[in-house]
């Protein structure tokens, strides 16, 4: 297929990217840099620089697109209620111009990176898709109301949608992984401080009603959830917006991932008490019966030693060419 990825020069959009030009198919990415990185878009893709609002209009005119897989976004949780001007206007606007040039060029698949963060303090865990969406975040907020769009886009003018919600993406794939200028997310950070870049790492609370206290996530391998990008994109149904949430099915609490991270790395991972972080729930774990039972989705890599084996395998590679990078200059 001929396809527009937007944000492909992110970690997820850049994996999935790739996996789509593994599988033939012929991708142009728009990506304007505010947080990809150049050497993370696939060398086979085409590369659009600039904002999809910009952009997509006049790439998709070009003719011939026959889908569009759209992660460019802004997606983090704090920075969302500190800044929501710019989560409306960069995740809700800009996907509104994306829909309108699809529906103008006739392009009616379309791909959505969503989030669990739609769903917010969960009154039953795994969750499944059809549980009550209350998000606690802008982030969240902005992520569901693309839905409402979505739908209605579907029911009124014929597009074919899956939403696919995320849960904690980790691990890497091949040379790429999580690269980001201003990290937040917990596995890079303890590989980090494997890797002698940082002297601890903080556990954000252990006072939560879990089994050792800490928060409890499902951390489900960016590989595998590239996987349901491209069953999404083969089986949509003009018409249809359809809603799958994607995990491992598993919880892992911030103790066990550190844990985890020791016994891979070998290293003693000093770890100390802070505060909880606003605006985290206490455990968040998926349901992915839904998409595993009407698409075949057959995640292979859910443990977390294996997400955490290919994130640290990464992780030193990223560090050792910045200390070679050092030394030339
Ligand atoms: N976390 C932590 N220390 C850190 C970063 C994260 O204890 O330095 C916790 C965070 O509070 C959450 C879990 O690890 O409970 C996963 O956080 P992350 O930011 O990776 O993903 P989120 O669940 O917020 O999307």
């Amino acid at each position: 297929m001929k396809l527009l990825v937007t944000g492909g020069a992110g970690y997820v959009g850049s994996v999935c990217a790739a996996v789509l030009v593994e599988a033939g198919h012929d991708v142009t990415i728009i990506d304007n840099f505010t947080t990809g990185n150049r050497e993370a878009v696939p060398a086979a893709a085409r590369l659009v620089e600039g904002d999809v609002r910009d952009k997509a209009a006049e790439v998709l005119s070009e003719g011939g697109f026959e889908g569009v897989v759209h992660f460019a976004a802004r997606s983090l949780v704090g920075e969302s209620m500190e800044v929501p001007d710019e989560y409306w206007q960069h995740n809700l606007v800009t996907t509104l111009a994306l829909l309108d040039a699809m529906r103008a060029n006739d392009v009616k698949n379309l791909v959505f990176s969503s989030t669990a963060a739609t769903y917010g303090e969960p009154e039953v865990v795994p969750i499944t898709e059809d549980l009550p969406t209350k998000p606690t975040n802008t982030y969240g907020a902005t992520k569901l109301s693309i839905d409402y769009a979505i739908t209605s886009y579907a029911n009124a003018y014929g597009l074919g949608a899956t939403s696919l919600r995320y849960f904690n993406v980790a691990g890497a794939y091949g040379e790429i992984g999580e690269n980001r200028e201003i990290e937040t997310h917990l596995i890079p950070l303890v590989l980090q401080v494997a890797l002698g870049h940082r002297d601890k790492i903080f556990i954000f609370g252990d006072d939560y009603p879990t089994p050792d206290g800490t928060a409890v996530r499902d951390y489900i391998h960016i590989r595998d959830l590239a996987d349901a990008h491209v069953l999404a994109l083969e089986t949509n149904t003009p018409g249809t917006h359809r809603i799958y949430n994607l995990g491992s099915g598993d919880g892992y609490s911030v103790k066990q991932v550190i844990e985890a991270c020791r016994a891979v790395t070998g290293h003693p991972i000093p770890a100390e008490l802070a505060p909880r972080r606003a605006g985290d729930p206490a455990t968040l774990i998926a349901s992915s019966a839904k998409i595993k039972e009407e698409l075949g989705w057959n995640p292979t890599r859910t443990e977390l030693t294996t997400i955490v084996t290919d994130a640290w395998n990464f992780t030193k590679n990223l560090g050792e060419r910045a200390h070679s990078a050092k030394r030339v200059r």
